[in-house]
């Protein structure tokens, strides 16, 4: 049995985060006004479904006097709800059964008193995998619902809930638990295990754990099933189980930045994603090794400023992450970018110079047949600039440079911004496994862009005027 389990708090007692909520639900409990339908919203692994399976358990035990929320955990029913077996607790994931049948079975469950104890609670699980024929006929029990059932849906993503469904729960926001929190939490279950952990290994599993106890507690697992009988667990031994830390290499890049040495930062980045660390775990050691930059220079105005725009910047990468997980590397290579531009106001140093090599295999019109898919690819996340690729055509290959037509200037702008360049870029090279360098040229409007214009092939020739015109020359 996983440490979760087996410390699954069975008591409010035990309970010992997210305490507002706690101590609205017991008040409901001794009050019998208790909601027919509950949502519990917040990430994973921080006690949705353990609260669930607690107010099932108060509501239901046999022994409860009426001016205490705790249950007896002896009773029958108490008993049979801390083993899963309880037929008056019906706990379903929606990830597994997201089928109208489901729901209609649910619907049967719900027409039934309670076997023996005075209410039904039925739990979703992950309530937003339902599909819309389910989430239909859920409402429809959630519109009339029997007095003897109690609704507890929990969900890691509440915005994929409709209105109609969250408008008819009483909602509560579970938080991430805090360091503090975790630590000690880990420490109650680490002293009744009779194992000995230093404080120092505590915190470590915490801080990785990032406030989700569900992964604390399996790292905890993971520990102690290292350690022999009574002898302490060192900090050593433990980094062989708790994920590394990769500040030592967030540093490094942190100092590339520093030094606007972008073409070595994104190797380093490069190197770090192909050796399989997550990049939301590596933002989160630059952040880390960041804030420490900053603390450490609270008196010196210069550092401090610069480290807080930097922070600013890989803050707001790691937010949208989830809307670049297509292509991991980009938020860190964005946030490089942003900060160079900062250290750097004239941009110099962010010009990246690769030689011109020849492609293998890619022809021009290799690209062009994959144009609308690349555009479509891009569509929902990234309008402005799929409206700006719509507009231009891809001219030409040289060496590894794509030289593309645009027939307006500010969509030739839009591209030749370092920061959609780069992107353009990455999505090519996920797209064709090569490395191209994008180039372009504003073709004059009365031009067909079917036609090859006849336009300047380098900055020589281009003269004065037409500089402006051709970005991607080497
Ligand atoms: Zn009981």
């Amino acid at each position: 049995m996983t440490l979760y389990r087996k410390y699954r708090p069975q008591t409010f007692a035990d309970f010992v985060n997210q305490k507002a909520i706690k101590t609205t639900i017991q008040n409901q409990i001794i009050s019998g006004k208790i909601p027919h339908a509950y949502l519990f919203t917040g990430p994973r692994g921080v006690g949705k479904t353990t609260m669930a399976r607690l107010i099932a358990k108060a509501l239901n035990c046999e022994k409860r006097s009426p001016e205490t929320y705790e249950p007896c955990n002896a009773c029958l029913s108490c008993e049979e709800i801390t083993k899963g077996i309880s037929l008056d607790m019906d706990e379903k994931d929606a990830a597994s059964n997201r089928g109208i049948d489901e729901i209609r079975s649910l619907k049967d469950t719900v027409r039934f008193s309670p076997t023996r104890s005075r209410y039904k609670i039925i739990i979703i699980d992950e309530a937003h995998m339902l599909t819309t024929p389910a989430f239909n006929a859920l409402l429809k029990t959630l519109e009339e619902p029997p007095l003897h059932v109690v609704f507890v849906l929990a969900t890691t993503e509440p915005q994929k809930l409709p209105e109609t469904i969250i408008s008819r729960c009483q909602r509560y926001d579970f938080k991430k638990v805090s360091l503090g929190e975790v630590v000690a939490h880990l420490k109650a279950v680490s002293e009744q295990e009779n194992v000995s952990i230093g404080d120092d290994v505590l915190l470590a599993i915490a801080r990785r754990s990032e406030g989700y106890l569900r992964d604390a507690l399996s790292l905890l697992g993971q520990v102690i099933a290292l350690g022999g009988a009574g002898r302490e667990i060192t900090f050593e031994e433990a980094e062989l189980v708790i994920p590394r830390s990769y500040k030592d290499r967030a540093e490094e890049l942190l100092s590339l930045i520093e030094l606007a040495r972008a073409r070595e930062a994104f190797a380093l980045i490069e190197e770090i994603i192909d050796a399989g660390v997550q990049s939301e775990q590596f933002l989160f050691d630059c952040i880390d090794c960041i804030r420490e930059r900053l603390i450490t220079a609270l008196d010196d105005d210069k550092t401090r400023l610069r480290s807080l725009k930097m922070l600013d910047i890989f803050i707001k990468r790691a937010e949208d992450i989830k809307r670049t997980s297509f292509l991991p590397q980009l938020p860190l290579e964005l946030a490089v970018i942003e900060c160079i531009g900062k250290e750097n106001p004239s941009n110099d140093n962010i010009k990246i110079k690769t030689a011109v090599l020849e492609t293998k295999t890619l022809t021009l019109d290799r690209i062009k047949s994959q144009w609308k898919n690349l555009i479509e690819t891009l569509r929902t996340t990234h309008t402005a600039l799929t409206v700006a690729l719509s507009s231009c055509t891809p001219l030409r290959m040289e060496g590894n440079r794509l030289i593309l037509g645009f027939k307006f200037r500010f969509h030739y702008n839009m591209i030749k911004d370092d920061k959609n360049r780069l992107f353009l870029e990455n999505v090519l090279l996920q797209m064709f496994n090569e490395k191209l360098i994008i180039g372009g040229e504003v073709i004059a409007e009365d031009q067909t862009l079917a036609t090859e214009p006849k336009l300047p092939l380098d900055i020589n020739q281009a003269g004065e005027s037409s500089v402006e015109e051709v970005f991607g020359i080497v």
